[in-house]
């Protein structure tokens, strides 16, 4: 079998989506890619997440062809693949419908920033997509969705952020790792879920000030980060 090690990491982080109860049924998908051997590693399509054995795991190459596996891959896969040919650096995509950053991507509405937990992840709003076209629904929607990812934080300036909303849908997010990106899929719920429970204590709270958002997002991301230990 292929990438034993590779694909147990990867079935992990699809389980920490459960763990993290970011995911109902079959629910959402996680996936790695090793850059060396330029692979890609998912969750199989529709395989309840309590049976889901490392050898379920698909593994294709960076047009989706399979390389490796009996059963189909996330239906999402040319999502991923999309994400991992646009950015060279992140080494994990994860994708669930968890319920509050569902619930804004629905709304069409980007997260405020309005305390430090979101700027320590997220320099500025968390973004929203366009909405998709007709065009684009009909015809490689899969494809179509990692492409208005991809305008989406070109247009933010790049992938400063560890998460996006897709308008009418939910939640992508990535990290350097597939654990970092269920990680990151984490966190983004509980930043979508924190800024509806400040708007329902207040609907006129105001996004947190430029100053302490960069002071937060700067310490632990910027060319002089500080926030942690020691990486030497
Ligand atoms: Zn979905």
């Amino acid at each position: 079998m292929l990438l034993p090690q590779f694909r147990a990491e990867v079935l992990e982080a699809n389980l920490e989506l459960v763990r993290q109860k970011l995911v109902l049924y079959t629910f959402g998908n996680v996936s790695g890619i090793d850059r060396e051997q330029r692979l890609v590693v998912i969750k199989p399509s529709g395989v309840p997440y309590e049976s889901m054995k490392p050898e379920h795991l698909v593994v294709t190459d960076l047009d989706g062809k399979i390389v490796e596996g009996d059963l189909r891959p996330s239906s999402d896969l040319p999502t991923h693949l999309v994400l991992y040919r646009a950015f060279p650096e992140i080494g994990g995509v994860a994708h669930s419908h968890s319920e509050y950053a569902t619930a804004w991507a629905q709304a069409h509405r980007p997260i405020p920033c309005f305390g430090t937990t979101h700027a320590d992840h997220y320099h500025g709003s968390v973004p929203v997509t366009e909405p998709m076209s007709d065009e684009e629904i009909a015809e490689d929607y899969e494809v179509n969705t990692g492409h208005v990812i991809v305008r989406a934080l070109q247009k933010t300036g790049g992938l400063h952020t560890a998460g996006i909303l897709v308008a009418s849908h939910g939640p992508f997010a990535w990290g350097k790792s597939a654990m970092k990106a269920a990680e990151s899929a984490a966190v983004l719920e509980y930043i979508a879920r924190i800024a509806c429970f400040t708007l329902s204590i207040n609907g006129s709270t105001a996004a947190i000030g430029r100053s302490l958002h960069d002071k937060h997002f700067l310490r632990k991301h910027g060319a002089n980060a500080y926030y942690g230990q020691k990486k030497d």
